[in-house]
């Protein structure tokens, strides 16, 4: 059973993003790229899925700019057994990359494909669920557990109020939420080894797709400045303010 993940290159979650000037965008001068945290959970669980033997190979898929090659090959290091770049330098939305990759795995013929549930730049939580309407594939998103059994992927999902736990028939989409697992780390004859692994890259126009834009991106501003807060003397001060100053209550 083929397994293909998706794996996005976006600023480190760790490095505080600011927007450009002019508002365009983030700007990423100098930024530390990293895979999106929920694409290493979902490669963590695309290995697991190998060393139980269920998985016999792994696929790591990006979209982006050349340079989404690190994140590939940090993926191989991990244990993914090859990596297809599709590259453009365009910024590609949802609709796009799912539109890309639903035709890499009908070529592949995958059987469960899993992604982050967001990416951490633009917190979407879209590309999933439009790949599973394109491919006409049953989807479980948010999910916390992945066993397949008896030609079926269970998903326990994390959902408001509890867990739900749904059976899907294959090909089905899988989105990784934060407790699926715990990813582990990319040991050195790992990366080393990982440089020999097989690296394709095509281009949107290879897979015969579209990546036209329907979304514009207006303007990206910083979050107001947080104002300075006050002591209060009292409780009965602070209900005063809360009442006649704030007037939330
Ligand atoms: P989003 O819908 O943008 O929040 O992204 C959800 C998931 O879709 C990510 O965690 C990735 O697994 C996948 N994804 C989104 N954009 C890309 C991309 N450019 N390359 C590879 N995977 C992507």
């Amino acid at each position: 059973m083929k397994v293909l993940v998706a794996v996005k290159r976006v600023a480190d979650y760790n490095v505080k993003v600011r927007p450009k000037g002019d508002g365009s965008g983030p700007d990423l001068n100098n930024v530390k790229m990293s895979i999106n945290p929920f694409c290493e959970i979902a490669v963590e669980e695309a290995v697991r899925l190998k060393e139980a033997g269920t998985a016999t190979e792994i696929i790591a898929v990006s979209i982006g700019p050349k340079t989404a090659q690190e994140q590939i090959r940090t993926a191989l290091a991990l244990g993914v057994d090859r990596g297809i770049l599709v590259e453009t330098d365009e910024d590609v939305q949802p609709l796009g990359v799912a539109k890309i990759l639903n035709e890499i795995a009908k070529q592949e013929e995958a059987q469960i494909i899993i992604l982050g549930k967001q990416s951490i730049d633009g917190d979407n939580n879209q590309t999933g669920q439009m790949l599973a309407a394109l491919g006409n594939m049953g989807q479980g998103t948010f999910a916390s557990e992945l066993k397949i059994e008896d030609g079926k992927a269970q998903v326990t999902r994390e959902v408001d109020g509890g867990l739900q736990t749904i059976s899907l028939s294959l090909p089905a989409v899988v989105t990784s939420d934060l407790r699926l697992n715990e990813p582990r780390y990319a040991s050195l004859p790992n990366i080393m080894k990982a440089k020999k692994k097989p690296l394709d890259v095509k281009t949107p126009d290879d897979l015969g797709v579209n990546i036209t834009q329907s979304v514009k991106l207006v303007k990206v501003a910083p979050p107001p400045e947080r104002q300075a807060g006050i002591k209060v003397e009292s409780v009965a001060e602070l209900v005063d303010k809360l009442k006649n100053e704030a007037k939330v209550i």
